[in-house]
């Protein structure tokens, strides 16, 4: 396979762009690919190599590379008459409308630019509406490029995981770790009535896959509604991805008081979200008194894309789709992991899918979920599936980037290099392409 174009892309980029990227994780070994164009669920790069890509914008793109046609309708139409106007739009009320009526936790919402904007304002907002400080995090949730949560270590001993964050953030965040109620119930215990919110992914989607165990949401639940504390959940990625037009919290039934959205809620185009009650909601400015504000907020072309893509998914077999096929490649993936690792663990739910190249497990091929984990206390493998971020980080990471994902690029097949982020299915894929991908996964597994 040749790369030449692709390195040279990469050559001039390192001279006038930090690592030669706009977003660090897009820096795969040994260069980047660079994308000319897609096709379905293919991506053909600059060399003119065609790849079934499962990364899919690691995660906006519910609809492979080509737009139904009504999505690609209401794009056009809203890009005729100038990109946007500093004014309130028709069309951003309605999706505000559609979103409110599928999400049960949702009866206002704020649109914005990105998932790490709508968690910097979820925090803020919590932060105005306890009259609190304290937040509380997973380690190894991902929240996106926020000082509040780009911390780690213990809820007694926090730090900043990146140059350029000031200690004093990190004081007022509390790390534990994902699934251990017991961790939960301890934090509450010590900081409760300085606790502002519980900022959680319903599913470690960014260092996982991890699924939650049996009940853990609902501790969160109790816990945060017994101290007076908001239960955020960010379905950046979960939202219209897990549980349909519904997202994750109707799949677990679970209401948060708070929801972060981002990634498929703007079709493919920039965007973020923060929805809830309306008495939470209307904290932020003008109606409340939490500064928020954003001169491309609710973009008219953003709106467009976000709502017909979400009407369309409505209308049509396409949360079916995705999910069968979610389904082919994790009993598929299974199978061969069963014959050549078992102690690989499949992960994922719905569109979901990824391989934690985890160290033990049982050898048995019967001893699995057989669809992907699903933190199932009867499985035999229950004792040895990730729980936490650090069991993912404790997995065969650089056999995953530095082998695996190096020979399935070879083989035409496009997963995340990065081992934390997960693999998507979507409407443009067919079962051609999952039978292919499990070929690969024989040949190079
Ligand atoms: C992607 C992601 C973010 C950050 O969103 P950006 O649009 O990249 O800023 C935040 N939270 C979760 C769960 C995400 O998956």
């Amino acid at each position: 396979m040749n790369h030449e174009r692709s390195r040279q892309l990469y050559d001039r980029a390192l001279s006038v762009a930090p690592g030669g990227v706009n977003s660090s994780v897009r820096a795969t070994m040994p260069h980047p690919i660079f994308a000319e164009r897609g096709d379905g669920g293919h991506v053909i790069d600059a060399d003119g190599n065609r790849y079934i890509d499962w990364v899919m914008g690691y995660g906006p793109l519910l609809y492979g590379h080509d737009l139904p046609e009504p999505v690609e309708a209401a794009i056009q139409s809203h890009t005729a008459g100038g990109p946007m106007y500093g004014m309130p739009t028709e069309i951003e009320v309605e999706h505000a409308e559609f979103v409110a009526r599928h999400v049960p936790s949702v009866e206002s919402i704020r649109f914005v630019n990105s998932g790490t904007e709508a968690t910097v304002s979820a925090v803020r907002l919590a932060r105005g509406y306890t009259g609190r400080e304290k937040v509380v995090i997973m380690q190894g949730g991902y929240h996106g490029a926020q000082e509040s949560t780009l911390v780690e270590g213990t809820s007694d001993s926090a730090h900043p995981s990146t140059a350029g964050v000031p200690e004093a953030f990190a004081e007022h965040t509390l790390p534990i770790p994902f699934n251990d109620v017991e961790a939960a119930t301890e934090v509450f215990a010590e900081y409760g009535d300085d606790i502002a919110a519980v900022l959680v992914e319903p599913i470690l989607a960014n260092n996982g896959i991890v699924m939650p165990v049996d009940g853990y949401h609902e501790t969160l639940r109790d816990l945060c509604t017994d101290h007076g504390s908001l239960l955020i959940f960010d379905e950046v990625i979960t939202g219209f991805r897990v549980g349909g037009l519904g997202c994750a919290q109707s799949a677990l039934g679970v209401t948060p008081d708070v929801t972060t959205f981002g990634k498929i809620i703007g079709g493919g185009f920039p965007v973020g979200a923060i929805g809830g009650t309306a008495e939470i909601i209307e904290g932020f400015t003008p109606a409340g008194d939490v500064f928020q504000s954003g001169t491309f907020s609710g973009h008219p072309v953003t709106m467009a894309a976000g709502k017909a893509s979400l009407e369309y998914a409505a209308e049509n077999d396409v949360y079916d789709h995705v999910n069968r096929l979610g389904r082919m490649l994790r009993e598929g993936i299974t199978e061969i992991c069963a014959e050549r690792a078992p102690e690989y663990t499949v992960v994922g739910t719905d569109s979901m899918f990824k391989t934690v190249f985890t160290r033990e497990g049982p050898t048995s091929a019967a001893d699995c979920c057989p669809a992907g984990c699903l933190q199932d206390p009867e499985c035999g493998r229950y004792g040895a599936c990730p729980k936490t971020g650090a069991d993912v980080a404790a997995a065969e990471t650089d056999r995953w980037e530095r082998v695996f994902w190096q020979g399935m690029k070879d083989e035409g097949v496009l997963l995340t290099a990065n081992q934390f982020e997960c693999q998507f299915t979507s409407y443009a894929h067919t079962e051609e392409d999952v039978e292919r991908t499990l070929e690969a996964y024989r040949a190079v597994l």
